[in-house]
């Protein structure tokens, strides 16, 4: 089939090249020319695992090309997925719409033949409805179909996700356009995707539901975490034992700092705005909204304390800056908060991140980006473990660490605490005593 990526993102790029891999015709667009320009070098703008290979393989076999001329691409396809981002709006916790509103309206003008219209990014339920309206001005009913079909892609999974998704969700109000979907995900149907086909509305609020629902059990964990510490538990021996409950699972139950990324604080805020507007009160996800923004302080208290509440000059350590590990992504990563504010009171930081240098610690003076692991901890008087890398996985203290007065702070659990004690470390985790 002729697709046509609308916004060359992580969701858009990642789509994209997976759909041309199963041998579809793919046109990923973007207005940004300097990204487009290096896609066609073969440069690509995200760390991604696995996504370069895929790239330079379907652009020789030509079924994968970039542009950023948008009324050919859409005029030479057929299916045209919308993956532009949806932000939180400034001054507002409602989803920025000006993107994808945006397009629908460069593409009213531009259907020449049946096309789909299908909204891959995550966009606020009835938000299918306004872009038919947007359409509708300028098409005739049966030239167009507008679907919403929502991403569970996980950055740093990005290709095993969407290559082997638990489930693919199909929203369309018309049954044409499900039959030619289900056709296109079939090569992923047959290896056990489920799949799901409901009214255009569901498929989006599924999508919400389901990241605020994910919010919550990390969350719920982190709050569990913070009683552990106060009795004496292993968070790690609840997470165990409570994930073993089929109906509860394991997964999402591993206690460390706010959750962050580009998906799950915009995507609370986002339903709680919508359910708002249609006077519904989701007052479980605001709650986890409120205590998500309190953890990133309490993770900070805990720094204090371990620091007898002497901040100033001590040198402090990060490994890992990036919301999780196995992305470059630094949207609402935890470290935003955290750094600033340390830096803020006096204190010397280094971090070091296998996807290098980040744009957001440059205007602070006393933070600084170390090339490798070695060098940033050296001279720590506390290092902040806040992403878990594999590279900090089995790291060796015992040479690595000059001092003996170096104190660790594993916001991720990755050590063991007695190995640590053994050590000699000084050593703090989170939910354990
Ligand atoms: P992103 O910011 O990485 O990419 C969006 C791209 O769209 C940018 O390259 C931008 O230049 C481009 N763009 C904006 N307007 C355009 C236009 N008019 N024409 C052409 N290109 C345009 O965003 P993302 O992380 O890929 O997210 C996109 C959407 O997918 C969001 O709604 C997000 O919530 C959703 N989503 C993201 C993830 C994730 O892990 N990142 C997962 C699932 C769903």
């Amino acid at each position: 089939m002729k697709l046509c990526m609308i916004g060359t993102g992580y969701v858009g790029l990642v789509s994209g090249v997976c759909f041309s891999d199963l041998g579809n015709d793919v046109i990923c667009v973007d207005k940004d020319l300097n990204k487009i320009n290096n896609l066609k070098n073969g440069i690509i703008p995200i760390y991604e695992p696995g996504l370069e290979e895929l790239v330079l393989k379907n652009t020789k076999s030509k079924k994968l090309t970039f542009s950023n001329d948008l009324a050919n691409s859409v005029k030479k396809s057929d299916i045209i997925f919308i993956c532009v981002g949806t932000p939180t709006k400034k001054n507002s916790n409602s989803a920025d719409l000006t993107q994808i509103f945006g397009v629908a309206k460069e593409l009213s003008k531009l259907i020449n033949r049946f096309k789909i219209i299908i909204t891959k990014s995550t966009v606020p339920v009835t938000t299918g409805d306004e872009i038919e309206k947007i359409i509708k001005k300028k098409q005739p009913k049966n030239k167009f179909s507008v679907v919403s079909n929502p991403e569970f892609l996980r950055e740093g999974e990005a290709i095993r996700d969407f290559t082997f998704p638990d489930r693919v969700v199909i929203g369309s109000n018309d049954l044409k356009s499900n039959k030619i979907l289900k056709s296109l995900y079939s090569p992923l149907i047959v290896k056990g995707a489920k799949y799901i086909h409901t009214s255009r509305r569901a498929a989006e609020l599924i999508k919400y539901a389901s990241n605020s629902f994910l919010a919550t059990k990390i969350t719920f964990i982190n709050e569990i975490a913070n009683l552990c510490e106060k009795t004496n538990i292993n968070v790690d021996d609840i997470a165990i034992g409570m994930g073993l409950d089929e109906r509860i699972g394991s997964r999402f139950l591993r206690a460390g700092p706010a959750y962050g990324g580009s998906c799950f604080p915009k995507d609370t805020k986002a339903i709680v705005s919508t359910a708002d507007k249609f006077k519904t009160n989701l007052s479980v996800i605001k709650s986890v909204i409120k205590s998500n923004e309190d953890r990133s302080k309490l993770l900070l208290k805990r720094v204090y304390k371990i620091l007898n509440n002497k901040v100033k000059n001590k040198n402090i350590c990060f490994l890992g800056v990036t919301f999780k590990a196995n992305t470059d992504d630094m949207r609402d990563s935890s470290s935003l908060t955290m750094i600033p504010e340390l830096s803020k009171k006096g204190a010397l930081i280094k971090y070091f991140d296998p996807t290098g240098f980040k744009n957001d610690f440059k205007k602070y003076k006393n933070v600084q980006y170390m090339m490798s692991i070695d060098t940033c901890l050296a001279n720590a008087d506390l290092i902040i473990i806040h992403t878990e890398w594999n590279d900090f996985k089995s790291l060796n203290f015992k040479s690595l660490l000059k001092s003996k007065k170096v104190i660790i702070y594993d916001m991720r659990n990755l050590y063991s605490s007695n190995k640590m004690n053994k050590l000699n470390i000084k050593y703090f985790s989170v939910g354990r005593s």
